[in-house]
């Protein structure tokens, strides 16, 4: 295998904060159909990784390849359009429009909410607003206002406004945050859907969420990977537990 088979290859990633390593000399590949789990304490570096990814910081020097594109070289909106979506914890969809309109303003024909909603509605992209609903389970919301929906379907609407431009990496920051037990139950299936023929990228503090859905973990401490693996090979590194446990 060599690394261009990887949808994400990250190699030897440093970005310096006035001369902190936030993240430290990183190696790190991601599949198609992977949905892997970044762990760590606070500080470890996970927020940084993504931002690294996504554009939304710039690194000091080592490579990040998607699907054989350079990131490392683009601004934010040419990694969106390069396939990359990106969820953070604050939502932001727009709470006075329905969920049917919040997907129809991310279809990726308009950027803007004027832009798009001058745009008639095609059959094609109904038909791709209906498939997206169905997948973040809102089907029957299509009309609802976002603002009266569940504070969990309103993480889904915005996975859904993800979903829509087709990404083939989608990252997420803490996805159950404030979810009770059975929309975390339903945010599990969902992202393990949502990981067929796309990959996935996670982190997440909650440990009985990672075993449920990760298929790959990797534990980040210092800007450094501690540990990597499956989630038992990871839970029972001694480093780990060191780590964790250890102070
Ligand atoms: P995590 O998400 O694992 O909690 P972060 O990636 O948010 O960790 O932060 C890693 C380290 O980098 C922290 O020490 C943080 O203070 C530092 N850091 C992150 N972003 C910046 C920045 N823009 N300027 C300076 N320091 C930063």
């Amino acid at each position: 295998n060599s690394n261009t088979d990887f949808t994400l290859a990250i190699e030897d990633l440093t970005v310096s904060f006035d001369g902190f390593k936030a993240v430290d000399s990183l190696n790190f590949y991601l599949d198609q159909n992977e949905l892997h789990v970044v762990i760590g304490p606070n500080g470890a570096g996970k927020t940084t990784v993504l931002d690294l990814i996504c554009g939304k910081t710039k690194s000091t020097s080592g490579s990040i390849k998607f699907l054989n594109e350079e990131l490392t070289k683009m601004s934010e909106h040419e990694i969106v359009r390069a396939g990359v979506g990106r969820k953070f914890q604050t939502p932001s969809i727009y709470e006075n429009l329905t969920v049917l309109e919040n997907l129809e303003i991310s279809y990726p024909y308009g950027r803007t909410v004027a832009g798009s909603l001058m745009f008639k509605r095609s059959s094609e992209v109904l038909e791709k607003i209906n498939q997206t609903a169905s997948e973040i389970m809102l089907q029957d919301d299509l009309d609802t206002e976002a603002g009266l929906l569940s504070h969990g379907q309103k993480q889904w609407l915005e996975i859904g406004m993800l979903l829509i431009q087709d990404p083939q990496l989608l990252m997420l920051d803490e996805p159950v945050a404030g979810m009770s037990v059975k929309e975390r139950e339903q945010t599990a299936e969902l992202l393990n859907k949502i990981s067929k023929g796309r990959s996935v990228l996670v982190i997440e503090h909650d440990m009985e969420f990672v075993e449920r859905i990760a298929h790959k973990v990797t534990v980040l401490h210092q800007g450094k990977i501690l540990a990597a693996g499956n989630m038992e090979e990871v839970q029972n590194d001694p480093k780990v537990i060191e780590v964790y446990l250890g102070h």
